[in-house]
């Protein structure tokens, strides 16, 4: 069955068909963005508020493998996965397949009000696929701010504690408790506090920038502060995202995670990883815990998670998760049928289709690309990431400093030639990959040769 027909229109131009028959190439047949796009952003500034931003600047009608076709009939390359959303590509054979299916049944029933069993089967995958043999529960969300959330409820309830630990460079998401967690101001925070109490924030491990302290190191320093600040006996959870999304594609260095579980094991404080980035076979492993060794007690997951349907979990231990109150867990729409549906035939396609390894192996060719780069580049600090998790952190190169005015013009350069990427870090100073798993190497190499390219220029 096929949901949108090959003769829809937006205004006067006929719309491809989504999916990965789109023709996987980079054409450009206008400027970026072109004369319809324009128009649509100009009804958007009138229309949507000026607050919510958009990284580029055109509207898209079709996406699917590793492209996004405009409303001008540009085709893009896409190294943005709607930051790491579509792992399985745009509009994937079965998450169509199956959303369409569970249309056509029911839409809505509110899991807490009348059950039905694909909520059942998604809990069963994710207590199958997250780290650990212990026996697990899950509960499913809209979003990964809202998994974040019920994932601190869950674990203040179970230690009856209040204190939430969590580290510098830290992003959570954007509702009240969340803003508490996440760490930079702008423009996650400026203005719209006050925010949350019982949130502390200690030093992380960011190899680069931390004057290369080891793993156990970096721990000694967060423990020590943890310990002489807040006290254990005051402290529900530690979380922390295994590597850092936002805040710059910070990957900890070895030894610094395990050494954090093992304090919070010994001292009753629930350890939480956020692998709402991280998840769904992102970084050549299903979960990125899995390759540092840490068996998490609650993880929470998001993005990757439904090929694009809202959806996202909170998975942990058995006796942490059913701790809460009957009741005390749930929402109207979270674990939402369509979401569900998507959910299975999204992780169905992660495993049949051997995305994992996929990533293991994109990881590899953007490490390539850029590590001969940053041989003869020294504006490229680091290249650094697991799987298809992958960043440059960019620096002024007679002074080592962050240069964002340098990854903004790069990514500027790189997005008005056609390829989709998005900046991050604390300092605004990194360029990140997200590609759909479902990417062809030619195409991935081409975008990454745009970005050398447009770093070439700038
Ligand atoms: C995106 C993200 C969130 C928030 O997810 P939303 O669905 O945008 O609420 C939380 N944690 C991490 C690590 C994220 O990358």
């Amino acid at each position: 069955m096929t949901l949108i027909d090959s003769a829809a229109t937006v205004g006067t131009t006929a719309v491809p068909v989504g999916g990965p028959s789109l023709p996987q190439q980079r054409t450009l047949v206008t400027a970026i963005p072109g004369p319809k796009s324009q128009e649509l952003l100009a009804r958007k500034a009138q229309a949507v508020s000026a607050s919510v931003g958009s990284t580029i600047p055109v509207f898209t009608v079709a996406a699917g493998g590793g492209v996004l076709v405009d409303v001008d009939g540009n085709s893009l390359i896409d190294l943005g996965s709607g930051i790491a959303v579509t792992g399985v590509g745009n509009s994937a054979p079965r998450v169509v397949a199956a959303v369409a299916a569970q249309l056509e049944q029911f839409t809505h029933t509110c899991f807490t009000v009348a059950p039905y069993d694909s909520y059942v089967e998604v809990a069963e995958a994710l207590n199958r696929l997250t780290p650990g043999d212990h026996a697990k529960r899950s509960a499913l969300f809209n979003s990964g701010a809202e998994a974040v959330e019920n994932a601190v409820k869950i674990a203040r309830h179970y230690t009856g504690k209040q204190a939430v630990v969590v580290f510098d460079h830290a992003y959570h998401g954007r509702t009240n408790l969340t803003m508490a967690l996440t760490a930079k101001n702008q423009p996650y925070k400026n203005g719209f506090g006050p925010f949350a109490p019982e949130v502390y924030r200690v030093p992380t491990s960011y190899p680069l920038r931390d004057g290369g302290l080891s793993g156990a190191e970096a721990a000694k320093l967060s423990i020590t502060q943890i310990e002489k600040q807040i006290g254990a006996g005051n402290l529900a959870a530690v979380m922390i995202e295994p590597i850092q999304g936002e805040g710059g594609f910070i990957v900890p260095a070895e030894g610094f995670l395990p050494a954090i579980v093992d304090w919070c094991r010994a001292n009753d404080v629930v350890f939480i990883a956020d692998e709402v980035q991280t998840g769904f076979a992102r970084t050549g492993t299903m979960f990125a815990s899995e390759q540092f060794g840490i068996v998490p007690d609650l993880v929470v997951t998001a993005k990757g998670i439904a090929g694009g349907l809202p959806l996202s979990a909170v998975t942990g231990r058995a006796e942490i998760m059913d701790a809460p109150q009957i009741g005390g867990l749930g929402g109207t729409y979270g674990g939402n049928p369509l979401a569900c549906a998507a959910a299975l035939a999204t992780i169905e396609t992660y495993e049949e289709d051997g995305l994992v390894e996929r990533a293991a192996e994109i990881g590899a060719i953007v490490r390539e690309v850029f590590g001969a780069a940053q041989a003869t580049d020294a504006r490229i600090a680091e290249v650094r990431g697991l799987g298809a998790m992958m960043a440059i952190e960019l620096v002024d190169a007679a002074t080592g400093e962050p240069d964002a005015s340098l990854t903004g013009r790069v990514a500027a350069a790189t997005h008005a030639a056609g390829v989709i990427v998005l900046t991050c870090g604390t300092y605004g100073n990194v360029i990140r990959f997200l590609p759909p798993l479902a990417i062809s190497d030619a195409l991935l190499r081409e975008g990454l040769q745009v970005v050398l390219d447009s770093l070439a220029a700038n």
